[in-house]
C-alpha cells in the first residue's frame, strides 16, 4: 500500500479499486498509514465522494477489521438500531432496554459524540462505573444474560471504524454520505442482527440537513443492508430543534431515565415510541403498529423498561444505585438564559445548540480531549411555545459563570422568537420498511 498514491488518487477524483480500500483500511489499523494520511484521504473522500462500489468496499473493510458475528448469531428476534446523529438524541438509552424488556434481543454498538452531535457512549459513561469498552466475550455474555448491551468499537469489534470515527470527529469530515453510511452499517453488519432500524435525522441539526439528502442516505444504507441479507427499516425523523429538553451527557441520562419511568418530554417520548415500535415490528415481536405501540407504552408505565435499563447498567459495571438516586455528574453553575422579547418560539437551531454544548465541554475539539459529563443545556421552552420577555428559555450547566455567560451570548442567537406561531414540523417525516 502506497498511502500517498492512494490519497492522490481520490484527491484527483479517481475511483478506488475495492482491494485498495481494503488494503488502506488494514494498513491504517496496523499504523502503517499514519493518522495524518488517513485524515487527508478522508478529506479527499469528503470532497470527491465515493461511488456505491467504493462505499460497499469501505463498509466491508470496516466490518471485517475485527470480529464479526454470523447472521442471526444473537437469535431470530435480535434487532439493532442506529441513529445518524443529532442533538439531544438519547433515544438508544430508552429504546434498547424497552425492546429488550418486551422480548427482543438488542446487541448494539454505538458511537461517541461526532461533530456537534452527542454520542450514546459518552452519555452512558456519565453513569459512574459504566463500561462501554467490552471484550467480545463480555459483550456476548451480557447480551445472553440481559437481552441487551451497548458497547463501543474496540480492538475486537470494528476497530477501524473506531479509529476513523475519532479522526472524522476532529477533521471536519463527518457530513459525508458515503462515510456515514459505511461507518453506521459496518457497526450493524458486524453484529449479525437480521433486522436493523435506522433513525436518519433531517433538519438543521442533522448531518443531512435536507429531506432529499436524508432520503438518499437512507437508500444507500438500505442497499448496503439488503446486499448483506438484512431487513432494514428507516425512520426519517426531525432534527430541526433538539430532541427533548436535555442536551449534554449526564442531563440526557436523567431525561432518558425519566422517560423510562413513564415521564419525560412529550416529543422525546413520542420519538422513542415510534422507533421502538419499528424495532418490535422488524423483530416480528409485534405484528401491527398499534400492538407494538401499546406494548411499549405499557412497558414504560409498568416499570419493565426501567428495570431492564438498570439491569443492563449493572451488567456493564455501572452503579445503578447512583443512577437511581440521581447521583450523576453535576455542573457547579446553572445559569438562566432569559427571553429577550415576548412572542412565539419559532425556531431553536439544533446545530447551534450542539455547538454551544460542545464549547461548554460536552464534546471534543481534539481526539484526546476528555468529555465533561456534567455540562450541557436544558431547554425550558420548545418550538411553538409562547414565551414572555425575561422568562428563562434555557438553563446552561457550566463549569464557571464566565463559561455560562459566553455560552448564553451564542445560544441566544439559536432562538428565534416571532409574533405568530410557527408551522409545526412533523416529528417523523416518513418510514421506509424494507423487504
Ligand atoms: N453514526 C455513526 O456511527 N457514524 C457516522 O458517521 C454518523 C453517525
Amino acid at each position: 500500500m502506497n498511502p500517498i498514491q492512494f490519497i492522490a488518487h481520490k484527491r484527483d477524483g479517481q475511483e478506488h479499486r475495492p482491494a485498495d480500500i481494503h488494503s488502506f483500511v488494514r494498513s491504517y489499523l496496523t499504523g502503517e498509514v499514519a493518522d495524518y494520511q488517513a485524515a487527508a484521504w478522508l478529506m479527499a473522500a469528503f470532497i470527491r465522494g465515493l461511488s456505491i462500489a467504493e462505499t460497499v468496499a469501505l463498509t466491508e473493510a470496516l466490518t471485517h477489521s475485527g470480529r464479526t458475528y454470523s447472521l442471526g448469531y444473537f437469535g431470530t428476534t435480535s434487532v439493532d438500531k442506529h441513529s445518524t446523529g443529532g442533538v439531544g438524541d438519547k433515544t438508544s438509552l430508552v429504546v434498547v432496554p424497552l425492546c429488550a424488556a418486551l422480548g427482543a434481543v438488542v446487541p448494539k454498538m454505538s458511537g461517541r459524540g461526532l461533530g456537534f452531535t452527542g454520542g450514546t457512549l459518552d452519555k452512558l459513561e456519565a453513569i459512574p462505573g459504566f463500561r462501554t469498552h467490552l471484550s467480545a466475550d463480555e459483550f456476548e455474555a451480557i447480551v445472553a444474560k440481559v437481552g441487551a448491551a451497548i458497547c463501543a468499537q474496540t480492538d475486537d469489534l470494528v476497530p477501524a471504524d473506531g479509529k476513523l470515527y475519532a479522526l472524522r470527529d476532529v477533521t471536519a469530515t463527518v457530513e459525508s454520505m458515503p462515510l456515514i453510511a459505511a461507518s453506521v452499517m459496518s457497526k450493524k453488519l458486524a453484529l449479525g442482527c437480521p433486522a436493523i432500524v435506522l433513525d436518519v435525522k433531517t433538519g438543521n441539526g442533522a448531518f443531512m440537513a435536507t429531506a432529499e439528502k436524508a432520503n438518499a442516505l437512507a437508500q444507500l444504507m438500505i442497499a448496503i443492508g439488503n446486499q448483506a441479507q438484512r431487513r432494514v427499516t428507516v425512520l426519517i425523523s426531525d432534527m430541526d430543534q433538539p430532541l427533548g429538553q436535555a442536551v449534554g451527557n449526564a442531563i440526557e441520562v436523567k431525561e432518558a431515565l425519566d422517560t423510562l419511568s413513564g415521564k419525560g418530554p412529550n416529543d422525546f417520548r413520542e420519538h422513542c415510541l415510534a422507533v421502538a415500535t419499528e424495532m418490535l415490528l422488524a423483530a416480528s415481536i409485534a405484528h401491527t403498529i398499534d400492538e407494538g405501540r401499546e406494548r411499549c407504552v405499557a412497558a414504560l408505565a409498568n416499570g419493565a423498561a426501567l428495570a431492564k435499563f438498570v439491569e443492563m447498567v449493572s451488567a456493564q459495571s455501572g452503579c445503578s444505585e447512583a443512577l437511581l438516586a440521581g447521583h450523576l455528574p453535576q455542573a457547579p453553575v446553572i445559569y438562566e438564559m432569559l427571553a429577550p422579547t415576548s412572542g412565539y418560539l419559532a425556531g431553536i437551531g439544533a446545530r447551534a445548540v450542539g455547538n454551544v454544548a460542545m464549547a461548554l465541554g460536552a464534546g471534543r475539539q481534539r481526539k484526546e480531549d476528555q468529555v465533561d459529563h456534567a455540562v450541557g443545556i436544558f431547554l425550558l421552552a420548545k418550538v411553538g411555545d409562547r414565551v414572555t420577555v425575561g422568562e428563562p428559555l434555557a438553563l446552561i450547566h457550566a463549569r464557571s459563570v464566565t463559561a455560562a455567560r459566553e455560552a448564553a451570548m451564542v445560544l441566544l442567537n439559536a432562538f428565534t422568537i416571532a409574533e405568530k406561531p410557527p408551522v409545526a414540523r412533523k416529528l417523523i417525516h416518513s418510514i421506509i420498511r424494507g423487504p
